[in-house]
């Protein structure tokens, strides 16, 4: 499969890991909007939430408490953001589901 996230989960295209578990994948986003900007992804290809199944429930928690025991490990106590892009309308730009954590700075609302 021609998948971005699926070949950096694989190690064929490089990144920087922050988390890595048999379930799910977390890395540097390679152009960060905030002072800590990270991705986390399922190890499973799931192109959206949109495509998500009932039987994903388990796994889409499991990526917000990872993106939170990461976010608590990289002292983001004052709090974080956490943004699931979905479809080209929620300006989803790669099509492997991603929890994207934005830190380390003030977020304003609305996002735009
Ligand atoms: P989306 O727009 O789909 O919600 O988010 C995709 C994110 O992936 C963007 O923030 C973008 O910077 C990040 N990204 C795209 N290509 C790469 C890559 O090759 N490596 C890493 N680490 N991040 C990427």
């Amino acid at each position: 499969m021609d998948c971005l996230f699926c070949k950096i989960i694989e190690g064929t295209i490089p990144s920087k890991a922050v988390y890595s578990d048999d379930r799910a994948y977390a890395f540097s986003d390679i152009n960060p909007q905030a002072p800590v900007h990270f991705l986390v992804v399922p190890r499973e290809h799931i192109k959206s939430t949109a495509e998500a199944a009932e039987d994903h429930a388990e796994l889409l928690g499991y990526l917000l408490l990872t993106g939170a025991k990461i976010a608590r490990e990289k002292g983001l106590a004052k709090g974080y953001r956490v943004v699931i892009n979905t479809g080209p309308d929620g300006g989803q730009t790669v099509d492997h589901l991603h929890v994207h954590i934005l830190g380390g700075r003030h977020c304003t609302w609305p996002p735009g």
